[in-house]
């Protein structure tokens, strides 16, 4: 029976664990922290099921656009809705223990043993977890990332936050700075806006999101301002200081700005040091992450990784397919090498901006050929019932054949409605079998039939 020993238990290490265990493997998981990892513990679940409390509360806000007020009192804010900073956060920790406990209880009815300490490599095939020796025929490293902390602005808990500390608040930050505008930041930053902070985005590049769909990230931006946000553009920050009742921040031109509370969300380093990696041939990259191949096999025979510690591509569906992937190769299974540009990704903001495919930055540089439409979510029935202005649907072809080659979704929901495009890019559909598929009327997914029929060549595309 082959022994895989898997160092981490995150979406990159329990999912490996549970592929591994169907297919017959002896599998152990070391795990320092808890079953599910960072993703479960700290960092996705936790914010996902904050941002859910914010949504609530800014649907609540925007409901007297349709007709529908509340009373104020003194506990509430003007749009006469109250959070209790309290039960969110209950319900945040909650959430995600309950989420830990359900994927310890799932690792233990498939047989997998699960060891709570710290793993290192002792060689290739040698594992050493606490006081416990294990030999292995295969390791999978899945030990995750960190956040990053920038000298001069190191978080204290209290006033200077990591996103893991968030959910220790007892009250609403007063006034919150977030310093770093990308994913993490502006999800963070709409969610405490909607909840009732006031909160200052401190981006070191012209706009927030940079990496992200420019159009998307200016239906956002302006969306934030709208809401009260203030957004710094062009303003990287040199430091962060305690003051008698808060926070400065110095940006690198001098500039400051003062709030109750900071969050920091300027990146994620690998935890990838003291693992006895480097010592057993396991090759890192210049910032720390462990270099794998498409079959997740690193420069060590018997050796794979996944997930956050690898920085391929930084999110929880990647890193479980990244672990299934080595299971499957490492035991002889028939197995498809990764493929990123079918991955499908969600920014959790309010309204929220999904992606698959090629990238509008891709085509305008040129790398790819491709006809564009993008339908504003202002032209959409559903949409102008529901009150929702800000968004749009894009949509990607290839010039001469059709095939949908990627789509951005800027909507409520749009982490939902980006499945149809996911299953056109993987399988390869043109627009013209999209346009044929039946959207119900009236519904924001009807956008997306619609983008594929403007897409469509003259002679097919018809009308209705
Ligand atoms: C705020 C935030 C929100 C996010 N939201 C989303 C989202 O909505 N959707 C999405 O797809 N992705 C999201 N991500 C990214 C997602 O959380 C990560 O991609 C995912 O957690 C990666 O999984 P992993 O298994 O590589 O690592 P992790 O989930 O970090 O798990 C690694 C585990 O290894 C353990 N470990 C580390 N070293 C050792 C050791 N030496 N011995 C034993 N155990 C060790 C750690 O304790 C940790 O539990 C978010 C990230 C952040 C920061």
């Amino acid at each position: 029976m082959t022994r895989i020993v898997i160092i981490g238990g995150g979406p990159g290490g329990y999912e490996a664990a549970l592929v591994a265990a169907q297919l017959g493997a002896q599998v152990t998981v070391v795990e320092e922290e808890g079953p599910g990892g960072a993703c479960v513990l700290t960092d996705c679940v936790p914010s996902k099921t904050l941002i859910a409390s914010s949504v609530r509360k800014q649907a609540l806000l925007d409901a007297s656009s349709l007709g529908v007020r509340f009373d104020g009192g003194p506990d509430h804010d003007a749009g006469g809705v109250a959070v209790d900073m309290i039960d969110v956060n209950k319900r945040v920790k909650e959430l995600a223990l309950a989420q830990s406990n359900d994927i310890a209880a799932r690792l233990a009815a498939e047989g997998v043993e699960v060891i709570r300490a710290r793993g290192r490599l002792v060689d290739p095939q040698v594992v050493r977890a606490g006081d416990r020796t294990i030999r292995a025929d295969v390791v999978i490293v899945a030990t995750g990332a960190h956040p990053r902390v920038l000298p001069g602005a190191e978080p204290d808990g209290e006033r200077i936050l990591s996103w893991r500390q968030l959910y220790d608040l007892e009250e609403l930050p007063e006034h919150l700075i977030v310093v770093g505008s990308g994913v993490t930041g502006a999800e963070f930053a709409g969610a405490y806006r909607s909840l009732g902070s006031e909160v200052t985005l401190v981006s070191s590049r012209d706009r927030m999101m940079p990496n992200e769909d420019a159009d998307a990230a200016e239906v956002l931006e302006e969306v934030y301002r709208r809401r009260g946000m203030n957004v710094m553009g062009r303003s990287r920050a040199a430091s962060v200081k305690r003051t008698e009742h808060g926070v400065v921040v110095t940006l690198e031109d001098g500039r400051t700005a003062e709030g109750s509370h900071c969050l920091m969300t300027v990146g994620m380093v690998p935890n990838t040091s003291g693992l006895g990696l480097e010592d057993n041939g396991v090759r890192l990259d210049r910032n720390g992450f462990i270099e794998v191949d498409k079959v997740s096999r690193t420069s060590a025979p018997g050796v794979y990784a996944a997930g956050d510690c690898t920085g391929v591509l930084m999110l929880a569906s990647v890193a479980a397919m990244q672990g299934r992937i080595a299971v499957w190769h490492a035991l002889g299974e028939a197995v498809q090498p990764i493929r990123l540009a079918t991955v499908a990704a969600n920014i959790f903001t309010d309204p929220e901006i999904a992606a698959v495919g090629v990238s509008q930055r891709q085509i305008e540089a040129g790398e790819i050929e491709a006809n564009v439409v993008k339908l504003p979510l202002a032209t959409n029935a559903r949409a102008k019932m529901q009150g929702f202005n800000d968004g749009f649907v894009k949509l990607f072809c290839r010039p001469n054949t059709g095939i949908v080659l990627g789509g951005v979704v800027v909507a409520p929901r749009a982490s939902e409605l980006i499945l149809a495009l996911s299953v056109a890019v993987q399988h390869r559909l043109t627009v013209d079998q999209l346009a044929h598929t039946f959207a119900v009327y009236p519904s924001l997914s009807g956008s997306i039939t619609e983008a594929a029929r403007r897409l469509m060549s003259p002679l097919t595309a018809g009308g209705i």
